[in-house]
């Protein structure tokens, strides 16, 4: 269910790590925004589908299908593919997460200002959302 908000706007998080959906409901709630929740690949994609949502972070292991699989699936389809996704997770951004389609990425453990921020450059996009990289330069140099 998507929670009533100001902004009328609303953000799907597909993640099944308990303590990380909990605190990134908080973070993306205390914005204003309406959360919806989904702990599986599946789930995910059936509330992208149904409530079109503004924005999802989507957590790359997840039972059912990836995160990078409902990705690649929202970006093929002419209804859903202009829904920003962030993709989030503690593995280093590769061909496979690009490949996909995703709009962003934030590793974990993520940064909460950094999150807040790649959040409403998404939101504030138009009319095309414009592909936003964080943190990567750690990863490449930690690889
Ligand atoms: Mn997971």
């Amino acid at each position: 269910m998507a929670s009533p908000n100001r902004s009328g706007k609303c953000i799907l998080i597909v993640e099944d790590n308990r303590l990380n959906m909990k605190l990134f409901s908080a973070m993306v709630a205390a914005q204003g925004y309406g959360v919806l929740q989904a702990d599986d690949g599946l789930r995910g994609l059936d509330l992208a589908r149904q409530e079109h949502p503004d924005l999802i972070i989507m957590d790359v292991d997840l039972p059912g299908i990836s995160g990078l699989e409902a990705t690649r699936l929202l970006k093929a389809a002419a209804d859903t593919r202009d829904i920003p996704i962030i993709i989030t997770t503690a593995y280093e951004y590769d061909d496979e997460m690009r490949a996909s389609g995703c709009d962003g990425y934030m590793s974990k453990p993520i940064g909460v200002a950094d999150f807040v921020e790649l959040i409403d450059s998404l939101m504030a996009r138009n009319p095309q959302p414009r592909f936003v990289l964080r943190m990567i330069e750690d990863s490449i140099s930690a690889g």
